[in-house]
């Protein structure tokens, strides 16, 4: 049985910011459900949030900069390229970025096509990397005529348009924080948690979501 409605509280790109702990403890009694979108921070922040999430409804994927432990990976919270249930939901991850500064957790466009055929159709994506061509992966390129590209996947955008989730949650590009729509799917990317930007989703049966980007009181060190 799908709920007629659930809440859901999602933030990426944290960065080590030191009140993540306190947001989580909040926000497992404030949402339905959780979603961290990955670039954690240090291997200690990294393991605090995967100690966390065990037998709560939140769900984890990593992002370039998260160092990709064996350990993290057997956590059932952590999601790459696999799916769990939740409350009559599918809710999917994708790990990673396209290859960028040489991060611990890169793939290329072949393996997020891989990936994400594995996955298969789900009602939540949570991905750190954007899909390409959208208002949430545009940032600046001083190669390019108009000093900014847009960074995305095609590889994901492709999985989104064949398989039209209700809601990709997405980050990395951090100047890029918005909502947009690719068919039916809205694409959220809230901004960094780094700087206290989250989102609050609201998953109305098989509705069109609700989505507003927020940000907090509790401020990070940065
Ligand atoms: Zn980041």
């Amino acid at each position: 049985m799908t709920r007629a409605s659930i809440s859901l509280g999602f933030i990426v790109d944290i960065h080590d910011n030191p009140v993540t702990t306190t947001w989580l403890e909040e926000s497992v009694n404030r949402y339905d459900l959780v979603a961290v979108g990955g670039d954690i921070g240090d291997l200690s922040l990294l393991y605090k949030v995967v100690d966390f999430a065990v037998d709560k409804p939140v769900f984890i994927v990593l992002g370039n900069h998260d160092h990709p432990a064996r350990e993290v990976f057997a956590s059932k919270n952590v999601l790459h390229g696999t799916s769990t249930k939740f409350g009559g939901y599918t809710i999917g991850g994708l790990g990673g970025s396209l290859p960028v500064q040489g991060g611990p957790l890169e793939l290329d466009e072949t393996e997020y096509f891989v990936l994400s055929k594995n996955l298969g159709p789900v009602d939540v994506l949570i991905s750190h990397q954007p899909p390409i061509n959208t208002k949430t992966d545009l940032s600046y390129d001083s190669s390019t005529e108009t000093g900014t590209r847009n960074f995305g996947s095609v590889a994901i955008r492709k999985y989104i348009e064949d398989t039209q989730p209700l809601v990709a949650l997405v980050g990395h590009v951090h100047e890029s924080p918005g909502i947009d729509m690719i068919g039916k799917t809205v694409v959220v990317n809230p901004g960094p948690f780094m700087t206290g930007n989250y989102a609050e989703i609201k998953l109305l049966n098989r509705e069109k979501p609700t989505v507003e980007l927020r940000s907090t009181e509790i401020r990070g060190a940065r």
